[in-house]
């Protein structure tokens, strides 16, 4: 194995893992010219949110947005050289189910933004517009806070978010945004990122659709970046121990010493590598009692004058929650994603069946749509884990001195995002240069 020498202060650092938030680490790390070595077990880098070859296309394991409030996401990749405003489409937040439900925010000032986007919006009533203008005014009076956390549809339901509203607004950001449904979500987590996605600057609201596939939007450049600064990437490379030998982490059998290590792996594939080590009991015993949630995301290949009416479209009543039409998006013409977030019945049937029903379901709204030329489906069964109220999440620092964790699930105001894996890979970073 590659490892890089010690620098005068003998600090050398292994990152397990490099999905975003390994790679934010290592970044950050590398920008304050520390030796890093990342340690991937898989051929390709960013985890959960990668690249991936399907029918001789470059895709994505599953479809991504994000939004102007992901400022640490942002940062870093102008950080390591990939432009955000080249790299993702920047739309400003627009919601719109054909037919049925249309809200836009106009480029104006926070909160006339979001005033506006009420007042012109298509599909609610005038009762349900000034029931969500009482609702914000008293969630932001609270400063987004509430006394005791609950799930998303009880504080909802609290404050007469009913009808269109519910259906169309809020219970489709909460699935989207936390990957849990209403019914089960915390709502004190919905709450942060509503005071920053729509109490922020107005660009926070901003959707940012990824316009190249995920892997060229953070974990190939970081990953340039990181060797252009002395560091080591190793794919392929699966950890399987970490002990400390008293110099230093030491991996499997290996002859290196790290002063420092960072765990970056998934909740779920943690806990081997922290069996060593006593002190960490109710850390895994935390981790091992998180939940988690499916998301699908089923590409269908359709003639290339097949297209959307916008980039991305919300479907509900049926499987497909989101659609988004690459071509719009990175010229991949007549190429369709449909997403379903969090859990239901279509875990039960067969990924044939799912792209069966997703088909039909887009030919309901597209007249005379072909057959599709392709299709696949890519389940990823723990995407996340299950943002519920009351859930534990570790902290990045350990009870093991210059032991640190990094991902999507540790402590953090956010749900499991792109942002929360960089966030927490950042401070992981910072816990290391803290030392
Ligand atoms: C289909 C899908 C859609 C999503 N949509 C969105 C979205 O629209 N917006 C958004 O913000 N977020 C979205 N997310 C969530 C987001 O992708 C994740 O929160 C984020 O990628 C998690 O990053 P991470 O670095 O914490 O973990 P991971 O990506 O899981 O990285 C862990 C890495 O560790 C590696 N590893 C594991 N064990 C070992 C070992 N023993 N040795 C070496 N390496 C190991 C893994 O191979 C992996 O590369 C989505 C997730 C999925 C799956």
């Amino acid at each position: 194995m590659d490892c890089v020498e010690n620098l005068d202060d003998g600090v050398n650092v292994a990152i397990i893992g490099a999905g975003w938030a390994g790679m934010a680490a290592a970044a950050t790390l590398a920008q304050a010219r520390i030796p890093v070595t990342v340690i991937e077990a898989a051929r390709h880098l960013g985890g959960r949110a990668r690249s991936v070859e399907i029918e001789g296309v470059e895709l994505d394991n599953g479809q991504h947005l994000l939004i102007g409030a992901y400022r640490e996401t942002l940062r870093l990749m102008r950080v390591v050289g990939a432009d955000p405003d080249r790299l993702l489409l920047r739309a400003p937040l627009a919601i719109e189910y054909p037919g049925k439900f249309r809200l836009r925010a106009p480029r104006l000032p926070v909160p006339l933004h979001l005033l506006a986007a009420l007042l012109t919006a298509g599909g609610l009533t005038w009762s349900e517009r000034l029931a969500a203008m009482r609702f914000m005014t008293a969630m932001r009076s609270n400063a987004y806070r509430i006394a005791a956390d609950m799930p998303v549809s009880e504080l909802l339901a609290l404050h007469r978010q009913t009808g269109a509203l519910a259906r169309y607004l809020w219970e489709p950001l909460c699935v989207s945004a936390l990957n849990t449904p209403a019914a089960s979500a915390s709502a004190q987590v919905f709450l942060n990122l509503f005071r920053d996605a729509l109490d922020g600057a107005r660009a926070n609201s901003d959707f940012l659709i990824p316009r190249a596939d995920l892997g060229k939007l953070f974990p190939e450049p970081a990953a340039a970046y990181v060797r252009a600064n002395g560091g080591a990437v190793l794919l392929r490379t699966p950890v399987r121990t970490l002990r400390d030998a008293g110099d230093g982490f030491v991996l499997d059998d290996r002859p290196e010493r790290y002063t420092h290590a960072i765990l970056a792996v998934g909740p779920h594939q943690i806990d081997a590598l922290l069996d060593r080590f006593p002190l960490l009991a109710p850390t895994r015993k935390s981790i091992a009692a998180l939940d988690y949630e499916p998301i699908y995301t089923c590409y269908l290949q359709y003639p290339a004058d097949v297209s959307m009416p916008q980039a991305m479209t919300g479907f509900d009543g049926g499987t497909i929650q989101w659609v988004f039409d690459r071509g719009r998006l990175n010229g991949a013409a007549g190429l369709l994603a449909a997403v379903i977030s969090a859990r239901g019945g279509h875990q039960n049937q067969s990924q044939e069946a799912v792209a069966s029903a997703m088909h039909r379901e887009l030919a309901a709204f597209l007249p005379r749509l072909p057959q599709p030329l392709w299709s696949r489906v890519i389940a990823e069964k723990r995407a996340t884990f299950s943002c519920r109220p009351g859930v534990t999440r570790p902290e990045n620092k350990t009870a093991v001195k210059n032991l640190f964790l990094a991902g999507d699930y540790t402590a953090s105001d956010y749900p499991a995002t792109l942002e929360s894996a960089v966030r927490s890979g950042v401070l992981a970073a910072r816990l290391v240069l803290a030392h």
